[in-house]
């Protein structure tokens, strides 16, 4: 079943700039969906999108069956079910505790205070972040200030849950324990939805993939139906993953 689709989505930025074109996807409940394209193609642009952070010039968003519409009530609705982390987790966390950070959203909610404690103290343990949770966020390591990102996103209880470039700029360790979370997340039935310029990631991690190159979706599949067909790649300016390379010994 689909919980989230769009249909010919365009989206030009003020100053002109035409950044996604036509596009038309169909994100599974419960699964984990990858975006792949080169830098520039559209995909923070297409995400933003998704939550109804941009309206789009043309085109619709539909989720659970509904067709997103723009009023302040549906926005936050919506912006509450599919939560963002953006790439740069400097751009996300303001707070001056991780604790406050991840507090933010749910007190904003009005929820009683007690429930709010109760809830950021669950997530911080779920993201293995309770011990530090007094700290200032700007100290941390890249992982641990991802995994704030993730906690302030999760924190919200959303459906869906969207990570533009969630491993760019970890070390190989910090990359391996957002994976492991990512993966955690989606055993509670959530959908994760990620970007990435990583054909290995993408090939490994996800369920579907689509490629959205120079604004468009050129193709999408299982990872075995859009990383063995050398022409779709080669069209999208990416290699086949390792692994499919020694596999097809090119
Ligand atoms: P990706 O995430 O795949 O790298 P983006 O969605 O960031 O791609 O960018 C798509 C296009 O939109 C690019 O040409 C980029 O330069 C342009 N773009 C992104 N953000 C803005 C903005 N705020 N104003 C104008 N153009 C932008
Ligand atoms: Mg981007």
């Amino acid at each position: 079943m689909a919980i989230l689709e769009t249909t010919d989505l365009k989206y030009s930025y003020p100053d002109g700039t035409l950044a996604i074109e036509g596009v038309s996807v169909s994100i599974e409940k419960g699964k984990k969906i990858a975006f792949v394209g080169p830098n520039g193609s559209g995909k923070s642009t297409l995400f933003l999108l998704l939550n109804g952070t941009l309206e789009p010039q043309e085109g619709k968003i539909i989720f659970h069956g509904k067709l997103l519409l723009y009023d302040t009530p549906s926005l936050r609705d919506i912006r509450k079910s599919i939560g963002i982390v953006f790439q740069n987790s400097d751009d996300q966390i303001f707070a001056p505790t991780v604790y406050q950070d991840v507090a933010f959203g749910p007190t904003n909610l009005e929820m009683p205070a007690e429930e709010v404690d109760a809830k950021v103290k669950e997530t911080l343990e779920y993201v293995g972040l309770l011990e530090i949770k007094d700290k200032p966020p700007h100290h941390l390591s890249g992982g641990q200030k991802k995994r704030v990102a993730i906690a302030g996103v999760v924190v919200m209880e959303p459906e869906v849950i969207i990570l533009d470039e969630p491993l760019s700029n970890l070390d190989p360790v910090g990359a391996d324990e957002i994976l492991d979370l990512l993966n955690e997340l989606n055993q509670f039935e959530k959908t994760i939805v990620i970007s990435t310029h990583d054909v290995d990631f993408a090939y490994s991690w996800a369920d579907y993939i689509y490629l959205l190159v120079n604004r468009k979706i050129i193709g999408g599949g299982t990872p075995d139906e859009v990383f063995c067909d050398p022409d779709m790649l080669k069209d999208a300016g990416l290699r086949m993953p390792t692994i499919l390379e020694i596999y097809y010994e090119i």
